[in-house]
């Protein structure tokens, strides 16, 4: 069975936060729009933490859906004691200092109603298979995931990929993700009877509803310690959801995804020998997470004519690789220009590619977007745990949440600097940033910052010639 149906303004691939949000401010804006699901919409249980300075700009629709949260981060390393920090107070006028959870479920049938009571269409079990262009147009073919038999071709101005990390739109068009970093994640929902009974050297039996282990490496887990997080060692997190559950996982940040049964048998492993975290197999593993997410193509242009590309699919990213949170910030504003296109009617590659002008795409944020992600990546664990140590002891974890999630403003970016600093020498630190463009960037930004014969100076130490990095940047 094969039939064409309605043409629309826009179909978007994958029902997703990316393809919901996105969808429905089109919608609203009056534009004929189509997603297309392949499984079922908000299928799903993950909520996600995003910064309160964030949530805190949305309307009051989609506010609704954030609730309790992260309020004190945690770090532990083998060289120090577990160190708190409290991020804010919660139910109070400072509320949207925490990070805030997001009801998955909630949020994503919210934006598929808005869709469908504009008029427009969400189809769910609906699995994208190809597409064409032809005569201005989007040919766009989709079977039902139920039977695989019910055949569906419909018709658009422009297409825009929301179908995540692993898109097939992205390979169709052959986008080079080679400079792309990836996070890995494995985990588990543990249950207790009860959370106090906790125990961890430190003081994890302190552990409260809201607290989230930031950064754990280990002690007990015998690892090649040279080794880096890009070349498959992970670190811990674990956030403690309710009175009886907390949420363990180990990540990785690599070039590749890191395959699940890896991933799978390296936690089970961590979780059994490592001595500080045993007070976790008291629990009962009641529900497996996994996933990947990409980081580092913040400055990436990759639309192509009439074809956009959003969410995980277009690297929405942050350094954290919060994705979610990325999305919230920004799906507003890429909806309306793109409606601004519709309008025109000019869905070329380079309009198209403008659409994605966010506020993070600030030279300043390009930078601190790749030096972090270079530094995380690259670095040793033992200067890693240094450079967590030494910002968290003078500002707080929350700092480091900041400043991974690319919301650091000049004054504590300079504050910032000036620890590191104190605290490593350039030897140290040079040797961590692999790439050339990665200095030209940063010396760049230096110099808007310090007077430039310092930074002719050290452009001379380095041998690196005066000449742009070759990023465009709008302001
Ligand atoms: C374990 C984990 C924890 C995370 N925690 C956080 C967090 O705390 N904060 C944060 O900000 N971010 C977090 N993220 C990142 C965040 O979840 C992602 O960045 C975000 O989900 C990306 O949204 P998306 O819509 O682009 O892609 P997705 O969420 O992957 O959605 C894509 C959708 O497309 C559908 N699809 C795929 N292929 C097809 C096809 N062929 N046809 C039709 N539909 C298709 C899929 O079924 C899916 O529904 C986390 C990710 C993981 C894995």
């Amino acid at each position: 069975m094969r039939d064409v149906e309605k043409f629309y303004d826009v179909a978007i691939v994958g029902g997703g936060p990316a393809g919901l949000s996105v969808g429905s401010e089109l919608s609203k804006l009056g534009h004929r729009v189509l997603v297309i699901e392949k499984g079922r919409i908000g299928d799903t249980n993950r909520s996600w933490i995003i910064p309160g300075s964030i949530i805190k700009k949305l309307d009051a629709d989609v506010q609704k859906y954030a609730y309790n949260g992260v309020r004190r981060f945690l770090e532990y390393t083998p060289d120090m004691e577990i160190k708190w920090d409290s991020v804010a107070p919660w139910d109070s006028e400072e509320r949207w200092k925490c990070y805030p959870y997001i009801d998955q479920r909630g949020i994503l049938t919210h934006w598929a109603k808005v869709i469908r009571e504009s008029g427009c269409h969400v189809v769910e079990n609906c699995a994208y298979i190809d597409y064409a262009i032809n005569d201005g147009k989007v040919i766009l073919k989709a079977v039902s995931s139920e039977d695989g038999n019910c055949h569906r071709d419909y018709e658009a101005r422009l297409l825009i990929d929301a179908s995540g990390y692993s898109s097939e739109i992205v390979k169709k068009n052959r986008i080079d993700r080679k400079d792309y970093f990836w996070w890995s994640v494995y985990g588990y929902d543990i249950e207790f009877d009860d959370i106090e009974t906790l125990k961890h050297p430190g003081s994890l039996g302190n552990m409260k509803v809201g607290d989230y282990m930031l950064w754990q490496s280990f002690k007990d887990v015998p690892m090649d310690t040279e080794s880096t997080l890009s070349q498959l060692r992970p670190i811990m997190e674990y956030e403690v959801l309710d009175e009886k559950r907390i949420f363990v996982f180990i990540l990785y940040y690599c070039k590749n995804i890191v395959e699940k049964d890896y991933m799978k048998n390296q936690f089970n492993y961590i979780l059994r020998e490592e001595e500080s975290i045993k007070a976790f197999q008291q629990g009962k593993l009641i529900k497996e997470r996994f996933g990947w997410y990409p980081s580092n193509g913040l400055s990436q242009r990759i639309a192509r004519d009439r074809v956009a590309f959003i969410g995980d699919a277009g690297c929405w990213t942050i350094p954290a690789g919060w994705g979610m949170s990325f999305i919230l910030n920004n799906y507003k504003i890429y909806a309306e220009n793109i409606s601004k296109a519709l309008k025109k009617d000019e869905l070329d590659q380079n309009t198209l590619n403008k659409c994605t002008l966010f506020n993070q795409r600030r030279k300043y944020e390009i930078v601190m977007d790749k030096v972090v992600l270079h530094f995380l990546a690259f670095a040793k664990p033992q200067i890693i745990d240094r450079f967590t140590k030494c910002v968290i002891d003078a500002f707080g974890g929350g700092r480091l949440e900041t400043m991974f999630c690319l919301q650091m403003n000049e004054r504590e970016s300079i504050e910032t600097l000036k620890v590191v600093l104190k605290e490593f020498n350039l030897k140290e630190l040079f040797p961590i940033i692999k790439d050339e463009n990665d200095y030209l960037l940063l010396l760049d930004v230096a110099k808007e910052f310090v007077e430039s014969g310092i930074v002719d100076k050290v452009r001379k130490f380095l041998g690196i010639e005066e000449e742009s990095a070759g990023f465009e940047f709008e302001k």
